[in-house]
């Protein structure tokens, strides 16, 4: 990174080390230009991604939301709020590990479709559904006849 004194391109790390119990590294940089040193903190970036809603505005991540959907879905479903809480936790973990900062609420859907996929079959087609907007009933019925056949998208 360019020396904050000077504006040089170039400098060196002359030591480095972990703090905040491991989860930062410090170093300790010299410009070499003007050899001034200054101290950089490293730390993974772990933000969730802020959500593209379809008609394109945009809003933080809401994990309240998120459980909300499910917890919609599973109404009355024989599934552990365990369960549904580690559902919430994978996608939070998917979408923290894409590294992007803006992400399509779109893709939030597929996810939460997928996991209740997994869940429970009745949850999964509530929600899918209202998600997908069934043009009409024949639609519906070839989603249910894949889930029947067990066949994957
Ligand atoms: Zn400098």
């Amino acid at each position: 990174m360019h020396c904050p004194f000077c504006g040089a391109v170039e400098t060196k790390v002359i030591d480095s080390r972990l703090v905040a119990e491991g989860d930062q590294v410090r170093r300790r940089r010299e410009c070499l230009s003007c050899k001034e040193r200054f101290t950089t903190y490293e730390v993974a970036e772990l933000l969730m991604p802020r959500v593209i809603k379809n008609d394109g505005i945009r809003e933080p991540f809401d994990e309240s939301k998120l459980r909300a959907g499910f917890l919609r879905a599973l109404e009355k479903r024989p599934v552990s709020t365990e369960a549904i809480e580690s559902a919430v936790a994978q996608i939070k973990h998917f979408l923290q590990a894409t590294g992007e900062r803006e992400i399509k609420s779109r893709v939030i859907g597929e996810q939460v479709m997928e996991a209740l996929r997994g869940l429970d079959e009745v949850a999964y087609v509530r929600f899918a559904s209202v998600y997908r907007r069934f043009k009409d009933l024949n639609e519906f019925r070839q989603e249910i006849e894949r889930l029947e056949s067990g066949e994957r998208k």
